[in-house]
């Protein structure tokens, strides 16, 4: 089997990474790459171009930094994703494609994406591939371990341990998992200096008194990171109200019917959508609002309080707010920031590298794979360039 990180090797974002045989290539994920106004298009014989020479994508979870060229891929590949992956996928796509001002992806193309389940693994050709589901900040995300010519590769895309569903990975990859030949893995963090990142459920304690002592409360915050608007909306307290728009209550609502019934973290209960008749009561009684960067009708109504000490908690990245447009909407009000990664700290890699007992670690994902150094040592660390071809052997 070969391995061939098509990007991400010395870069977070823009993933692609192919798995092949003689018989047999897949891919997993073919994402954008961060850097919207530089970033390149794949120009891959086979899979962008020219007699399909591929037999399918495999993706590990929505956020556009593995699925944002999807587009660009063959039409007649097939692609996977897990099931609620893709639901939430489209319910963001059809929203992203009514604006003229931003890209969005083919509907049908996605409508087209075959699903899998949870370690359920699917033979494409020879290569067996079996989806472990794990914590992220998107919400349904998937480690994938692909068997070939007697080997073992551990893919881990995007994931965390510090999430809602974290402690669910340990046991996950120690029961279904055990010793691989090859890890392939994010190291997202890794330029930072902390080894433990602040846990959801720490960042959520945080929040709640904020909520508690300020009347009217809004949040910025992915429309698609799940288990932080869960968070939030759990330490709403009670009489004041939870407001969204239209389009993220029916990602929350997609989610409760998802599972809903599973956990009470996904219920959602409070949440409404905005509208004018709620005004009076909003005034009355205080709110969070779930509000994103850029919305002209998110602006209005901030602009309403904007005389009344509102708070705007601020919980993404950081980085993003060098960006002018960000600078622009959060510009003279009273931000608080608070975030948790949605990515590995050095615990949860080392956790990894501990229970799958590697002979190599690929370091993806990542801006600083050198760092992997003294996490798994320099014998099992296996730095490789875009593009270049590492063979297992058979
Ligand atoms: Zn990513
Ligand atoms: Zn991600």
């Amino acid at each position: 089997m070969n391995i061939i990180i098509h990007r991400g090797t010395h870069q977070i974002g823009g993933c692609a990474t192919e798995y092949r045989t003689k018989n047999t290539r897949i891919f997993i994920d073919f994402g954008a790459e961060l850097d919207s106004k530089n970033a390149r298009p794949f120009d891959i014989e086979g899979i962008t171009k020219g007699k399909t020479n591929c037999d399918a994508v495999f993706f590990t979870h929505y956020h556009g930094d593995h699925m944002g060229l999807l587009d660009t891929i063959n039409k007649d590949i097939p692609l996977y994703m897990g099931v609620a992956s893709k639901e939430i996928a489209q319910i963001l796509n059809k929203r992203l494609s009514k604006s003229p001002h931003v890209k969005s992806y083919n509907v049908d193309r996605i409508d087209s994406i075959l699903t899998f389940e949870v370690l359920k693994p699917i033979m494409i050709g020879d290569i067996k591939i079996t989806p472990y589901m794990v914590d992220h900040s998107a919400y349904d995300a998937y480690m994938f371990k692909i068997e070939a010519d007697g080997k073992v590769v551990l893919h881990t895309g995007d994931f965390r341990t510090h999430g809602f569903r974290g402690k669910g990975v340990k046991p996950t990859l120690e029961k279904n998992v055990g010793k691989v030949d090859v890890l392939v893995c994010e190291g997202t963090t890794l330029s930072r200096t902390e080894a433990r990142c602040e846990t959801e459920y720490e960042l959520k304690n945080r929040i709640k008194p904020i909520l508690e002592e300020n009347k009217y409360v809004f949040v910025v915050c992915s429309s698609t990171n799940i288990d932080r608007l869960a968070g939030i909306c759990s330490v709403i307290p009670i009489g004041k109200y939870c407001i969204c728009d239209n389009y993220q209550l029916s990602v929350m609502e997609y989610v409760r019917k998802h599972a809903g019934h599973k956990s009470s973290l996904y219920r959602f209960s409070k949440a409404k959508y905005y509208r004018e008749n709620l005004d009076e009561k909003m005034n009355g009684s205080g709110f969070c609002m779930f509000v994103r960067c850029g919305n002209p009708e998110h602006k209005k109504v901030m602009e309403m309080y904007k005389d009344k000490n509102p708070v705007v908690i601020y919980s993404m990245w950081k980085g993003y707010l060098e960006q002018d447009n960000i600078k622009r909407f959060l510009d003279g009000y009273k931000r608080l920031d608070m975030h948790t990664s949605g990515h590995a700290d050095s615990d949860a890699i080392k956790m990894v590298t501990d229970i799958t007992q590697p002979e190599t670690v690929i370091p993806m994902h990542t801006e600083v794979p050198e760092a992997f150094e003294k996490l798994v040592g320099k014998d099992k660390l296996m730095i490789l360039k875009d593009g270049e071809i590492y063979n297992l052997g058979v």
